[in-house]
């Protein structure tokens, strides 16, 4: 028997229109636009795969319990439904709610960084790294050497390297080391899984040296459902369960409910320390607000409440799992390489190999993400030499990988727009050898890819 497509487990309740355009109006889109995406407004884009944050369809549940959103300022029932699903999935002892997951970094990070401290991460998201990096301390990424290879084949590319992890703080000494994060998924690698096994390794580790254990949560029932689907022993065991084990390995976490939690805005930073806690709600009450709705409406607390318990359904995350290795796989077939394997929540082209006649400092990652627009009105975002390039000295030099990412948001596109995407790269490919670099025509001083201008290299015969 063959195997049965795995569809979407919700049917459609409300839709979005989308405004169909011709290659002719985005040429205009793109042109206006200085050919950066970032600058081009949504609906002038038909798929937007620019990112999976805060962009993922809510459920009739969710917008039902929108509806019981009460917002007195304090003591709010609906932070009382918020904190109770938080603790059924993460028991920590102190949940504060944040407006997104990098106000939960800002607050941890001003409290436990500071210059001489040193933070090690599988690999730093970057809105993590610049927290650390804003208060003198330093961010040091010790994923895997697998982790590091595009085209390497392990099930948990996203572990830790726990002999380096285990170096690092013998040299630097454990009052260097505030806390040893982990990143599940681990995002900036390509949205790779952590194994419990190696979180357990972390934690003998942090415990030999007495250092607590954070998790950036964001991607934690993908992470589960990798757990579930592919670690010994873990495929009669509930998704919810994997994820209180996983909690039960840390000190604390870090989170965006912009991902997984499937709600549009949201987060928290929980933890078990006393102390520590008072002293992060002190300093939540000077930018987020009181400690029972930290920079939420009572109604997002509701959202994300709801979100948290359809987040580690079985038939949804196996969906949603399928799904992006549906993108990856059909990308391959159109003889596009793609990072290998497929993450939980993306899909990353390895650009420099696709348009190997653009060199690096062309811009293929850009190139392309143009093509992808012009030909079809997607919007994906570069990961390569326009974010990563220009150094601090003011020099240009080549990112270690020229990377496109397709993130695919959560409920929102359905088959036949993930089909369509394959379409338009599988007519990419047949014309690859047309595509030419790009130049920067202007460009900030920090932060480029979100401003920068660019357009066509002449053709040099
Ligand atoms: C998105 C993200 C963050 C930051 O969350 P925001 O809600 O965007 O502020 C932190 N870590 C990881 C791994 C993320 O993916």
């Amino acid at each position: 028997m063959t195997a049965r497509t795995i569809f979407e487990p919700f049917r459609i309740h409300s839709v979005e229109p989308l405004r169909i355009t011709t290659e002719a109006e985005r040429r205009l889109a793109l042109e206006a636009a200085g050919l950066n995406l970032f600058k081009l407004p949504a609906r002038d884009v038909l798929v937007d795969l620019l990112t999976d944050s805060g962009t993922g369809a809510m459920s009739r549940d969710q917008w039902a319990a929108i509806q019981h959103g009460d917002e007195s300022y304090a003591g709010s029932p609906s932070w009382s439904v918020f904190l109770e699903a938080v603790q059924e999935l993460f028991p920590f002892k102190h949940v504060i709610p944040t407006h997104q997951g990098r106000a939960a970094e800002r607050i941890i990070f001003s409290l436990l960084g500071g210059p001489g401290k040193v933070f090690p991460n599988n690999t730093h998201f970057d809105t993590t790294r610049a927290n650390i990096e804003y208060t003198g301390a330093e961010a040091v990424d010790l994923v895997i050497a697998e982790g590091r290879d595009p085209a390497a084949l392990h099930p948990f590319k996203g572990n830790m390297d726990l002999e380096a992890l285990d170096e690092l703080i013998a040299e630097r000494g454990c009052e260097s080391v505030p806390a040893v994060f982990v990143t599940i998924t681990n995002n900036t690698g390509g949205g790779q899984p952590v194994s419990l096994e190696n979180l357990r390794g972390v934690r003998a580790i942090c415990d030999r040296y007495e250092v607590p254990l954070f998790l950036d949560a964001c991607r934690f029932a993908e992470n589960a459902w990798f757990i579930h689907e592919r670690e010994p022993g873990y495929d009669g065991v509930a998704v919810a369960d994997i994820v209180r084990e996983l909690a039960s390995l840390a000190d604390g976490m870090t989170m965006s409910a912009k991902k997984d939690p499937l709600a549009n805005i949201g987060g928290w930073l929980a933890l078990n320390d006393d102390a520590l806690a008072d002293r992060c709600r002190n300093l939540e009450i000077l930018t987020e607000g009181f400690p029972t709705y930290g920079g939420l409406a009572g109604r997002d607390l509701e959202a994300i409440a709801q979100g948290l318990k359809e987040a580690v359904d079985h038939d949804y995350l196996r969906y949603r799992i399928r799904s992006t290795a549906y993108l990856s796989d059909g990308l391959q077939r159109a003889g596009i390489p793609v990072l290998q394997p497929a993450g939980g929540h993306a899909v990353y082209i390895d650009a420099r190999a696709f348009l190997p006649h653009i060199e690096p400092l062309h811009y293929p990652g850009q190139a392309l993400a143009v093509a992808l627009y012009l030909t079809g009105g997607i919007r994906s975002c570069e990961i390569g030499t326009v974010m990563f390039g220009r150094q601090p000295d003011g020099s240009e030099t080549p990112a270690a990988m020229d990377l496109v990412r397709l993130a695919v948001p959560r409920r929102t596109y359905t088959q036949s727009h993930i089909d369509y995407v394959i379409e338009i790269g599988a007519e990419i490919a047949e014309r690859s050898r047309d595509l030419r670099g790009l130049r920067i025509t202007w460009e900030p001083q920090t932060l480029r890819h979100f401003t920068a201008r660019f357009e066509p290299l002449r053709m040099s015969v």
